[in-house]
Parts: C-alpha cells; structure tokens; sequence
C-alpha cells in the first residue's frame, strides 16, 4: 500500500532504506488522504482496543499519537521514555501485530519520544525503533502475572519528582526495591498527607521489582479491597477461606495501601494478622502506606501496630515552594502544555498542599488551551483552580450504606432492613447520620431508603451526635468512615 502514498518532500528521496534518523515535520505531508497516518492509526486503535481493558487502553493508548507512515516506517509519539518501556514491554507485540495487519506485513513501529527531565531542561525528541525488550516475556503467562499484580502501571519512579518533602521516602523505597535480600526495612511504611505520593511511591517500589525480578510474585491491594473480599468471602455461602487465603500464600512482595482504614475491622484485622505475619516470618517484603505514623494508628490491634511500628516509618510531607513548582514543570511537560513563568509560580502558591489537585489544573488547562482555543491567562487559572477546588462529586447514599457496611462488617442489606438488633440498628444511624451530613437530601428521602420515616431519621440524628460526645470508640468509628467519604 504503501506505494500509493505519494510525498511531496524531496528530501525523502534521499533517504536510504536502512535510514533510521527519520525525518520530522514536513516529510509526512501524504498527498493521497484515503491513507494518512491518523487514518491507519485509527484503524488500529479499533482493533487494539477490542482486545485490552478499557482502562489499559486509555492509559497507554490515548495518550498516543501517530506521526509519520514513510518508508515502512510507522512512527508514534509518546510522552515519556518511561511510557516507552511500557508499551515496549507490554504493548509491543500488539501493535506491531495490528499494524502488520492494518497497513501491511513490512511495516516497522517507530517512537519518538519527547524527553523530559524534572531539573527544568527543555524537552527533547528522541527516535527508536521500537523493540521487543530482552529478557522480558510477552507472553500469557505475564499477562496474567501483570494482571493478578494489581499494580498501577503508570506510577513508576522515572516519573516521581524528587525534592526534600520525599527525597527521604524515595530512597528508602529505593532501597526497599533493589535489595531484595535486605529484610531490615521490613515492613517500609509510608506515610503522610493526601495527594502526596503514597500510592504512587508504593506502586514505583512494585513495578520496579516485578519488571526487574520476574520470579517475584509481587501484589498491590488497598486495605478497602482487601476488606471488601475478605467481606465478600466470609459472606458467600459456601464460604471457602482456603481460596482467600491461596491469594496471599505465594506472594513474595506484597504492598497494602492505606492501613488506616483497617480501623476498627476486627475480623479483617485478625485475617491481615495472620497473612502479615506468615510473609513476614518467611522473610517475604511487605510495604505499607498510612496517612499517620503506625505509633498514631486508631483502633488497630496491638499485635498488628507493634509490627508496623517495628518496620521503618518513613514520610512523605507537604511539598515546599520549590518542589512544587518543580512538579508542576515536569507535570506541565507531560500534559504538553507550555507554562509562563509566572503562572508555574501562581499555581504552585494557589496550590500547596495536594499533587492530585495540581494534576487536575494542569489536565484543565491543557483541556482548555487546547481543545478550546483559550488563552492562558492568570484568569483561565484562577478559574480553573477554584473549580478544581470545589468539584468534588457529591456523595451518594448507597456509598455512604457502602462504606458503613465495610466499616462494620455487616451487609448493605441488612443496614436497609427493618432489622432491629443493636449493632445493625447502630450502622444503621450512623448511615442516616452521615447521608444528612454529606448528602443534599431531605429527611424523607433518607428515611425512603431505610424503609422507615422523617421522624426515625431525626431520632438517628440526635442518637449519634450524643454517642460521639460520649463514646469514643463510636467517635473514632464514624470519623474513620467520614474520613473515607472525604478522601474518595
Ligand atoms: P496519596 O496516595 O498519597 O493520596 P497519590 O500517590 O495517589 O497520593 O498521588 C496523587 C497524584 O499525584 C498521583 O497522580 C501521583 O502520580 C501524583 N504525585 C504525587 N507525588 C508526586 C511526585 N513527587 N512526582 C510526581 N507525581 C506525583
Ligand atoms: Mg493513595
């Protein structure tokens, strides 16, 4: 097919056919506009994302564009060198594949790269022929291994940015990835406020090791998972805990997000015991994430905090200044929006506590510049940051039900049932409770859901706000569920 397309750069005609340097810019100016790049790539997006989940394909394939189809070469752009290894690595057999089968069977997958670095230097482009990694198995079988790691691809320490508030938990995390043998960091903790990097850091520790270790049987999973099927599990009727229990036998590197919220969930706690402590007894690395200190976790059994508290404990702080606006290059790079000065330093002033909430200006502005031809104006940003502060999605009740059935082991059915036993009774409140706090509904909307009426509501209402004056256990209860409300 390729012979059809005609170039109008005469600069092509000098190339080899060997020539690897490709030319960029004008060379794919493709006079036949039945077949441009953008139409076979599209074709191929079709057949790719038949094939992988919805979420694999946006990250890793959305963020793509394709550049040039000249001399059997297929170029793409990609962001990042790190987004190059993955999709060399998890992707390559694919594309190449689609390619050979939309376009034709001696088509070559090019990259090129836009090269960025956290110390403030321009991007630069960088061209490889893309290539099946050594030693790395594309086959099922790591798929699968990918699969049942849970690990979030995307979070790898390539795209951390370093600076004093995290320069401390990078290298412990560093250490903990790289020295496998090394059991005295066990467990590493990590901790610190929302938005700053914990699942990121624990997610880079756990991509490092399962690409540079293939025998490593590595696993991520949040506690609020970890809790719901365990939940799940002990609920089923034919309840068969040696299934549960498999999960975790053969884990080698298992990484727990947010411990905090095992709060208060005595049974849970008793199960993640016990799996902590066989790992742990046969040397395997466990690494957590908190957002305190384990000396500060609530409602935790003794045995479990004693251990965490003997791992190390490492924070993660609130960015300063500089960092921030470090982070706030790097990520600007990435969106492929280019910031002013002045406006890197506005951002990184408005914003100084949250990295999720500077990601989400950035993805606004860049969705506003670009998509919608605006100006980038201090304006555009002060908008975009107050939007970005108030955006939260309401909470519905069924989360609020969701989440209190979690907390207390006890099913969202049940909750809604006229049921009047005392510990499903108290759930109950305390769900009406929180769905008058966070939620916009009447009274008699509430009480609808809970088949009861305004009145038992009322009731619920008055019940809690006097047990949290008075029982601290209930306190430190329905704080660690509003706490997951507001976290969401
Ligand atoms: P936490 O788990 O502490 O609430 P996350 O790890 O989810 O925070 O981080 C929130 C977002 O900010 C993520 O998208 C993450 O990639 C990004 N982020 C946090 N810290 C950094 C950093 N130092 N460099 C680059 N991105 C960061
Ligand atoms: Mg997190």
């Amino acid at each position: 097919m390729e012979q059809d397309l005609q170039f109008n750069n005469t600069e092509l005609n000098l190339l080899s056919k060997n020539e690897t340097k490709l030319i960029t810019k004008k060379s794919n100016q493709i006079k036949d506009t039945t077949h441009t790049p953008q139409t076979y790539w599209k074709e191929c997006l079709k057949v790719i994302k038949d094939n992988i989940d919805s979420q694999a394909y946006n990250t890793w394939f959305e963020p793509l564009q394709p550049l040039s189809y000249i001399d059997n070469k297929f170029k793409i752009k990609l962001p990042s060198e790190w987004f190059r290894e993955w999709l060399d690595t998890h992707y390559y057999d694919l594309i190449n594949k689609t390619l050979k089968r939309v376009i034709n069977n001696d088509v070559e997958l090019i990259y090129d790269v836009v090269v960025i670095d956290s110390n403030g230097n321009e991007p630069t482009m960088v061209l490889y022929p893309a290539q099946r990694q050594p030693n790395v198995d594309n086959s099922d079988a790591f798929n699968k291994r990918l699969d049942q790691s849970k690990l979030k691809p995307m979070f790898t320490f390539d795209n951390f940015v370093a600076g004093d508030s995290n320069i401390t938990a990078i290298n412990a995390a560093k250490a903990v990835a790289k020295e496998l043998n090394n059991t005295r960091f066990n467990p590493l903790v990590l901790f610190g406020g929302v938005g700053l990097g914990k699942t990121h850091l624990a997610n880079a520790i756990g991509n490092y090791v399962f690409q540079n270790y293939p025998n490593q049987k590595v696993m991520y999973i949040s506690s609020d998972t970890f809790t719901n099927d365990f939940i799940a599990q002990v609920t089923k009727k034919d309840n068969n805990i040696t299934a549960f229990n498999d999960i975790y036998k053969n884990i080698d590197f298992l990484i727990v997000d947010d411990i905090q919220f095992f709060a208060g969930k005595k049974e849970t706690q008793d199960k993640f015991f016990h799996i902590f402590n066989s790992l742990y007894l046969e040397g395997k690395k466990i690494v957590l994430t908190s957002d305190r200190p384990s000396s500060n976790l609530k409602s935790i059994d003794n045995r479990l905090a004693s251990r965490f508290i003997a791992g190390l404990n490492v924070e993660i702080k609130t960015p300063d200044y500089k960092h921030r606006k470090d982070i706030i290059n790097f990520k600007s790079r990435i969106e492929g929006i280019q910031l002013p000065e002045e406006i890197v330093d506005y951002i990184a002033l408005n914003i100084n506590t949250n990295i999720r909430a500077i990601e989400g200006v950035l993805l606004n502005l860049s969705f506003r510049t670009t998509y919608c031809s605006e100006k980038l104006t201090i304006e555009l940003v002060n908008e975009t940051i107050s939007k970005i502060a108030s955006e939260k999605q309401n909470i519905t009740i069924e989360e609020i039900i969701d989440k209190v059935s979690n907390q207390y082991n006890i099913k969202a059915e049940l909750i809604e049932s006229k049921s009047r036993k005392q510990e499903i009774a108290l759930a109950r409140q305390i769900a009406m409770k929180l769905a008058r706090k966070h939620t916009e509904l009447s009274l008699k909307t509430i009480g609808e859901k809970f088949n009861r009426n305004h009145a038992t509501v009322i009731h619920a209402c008055l019940t809690i706000e006097n047990l949290l004056d008075t029982d601290t256990k209930i306190k430190e209860q329905y704080e660690a569920i509003e706490t997951l409300i507001k976290n969401r």
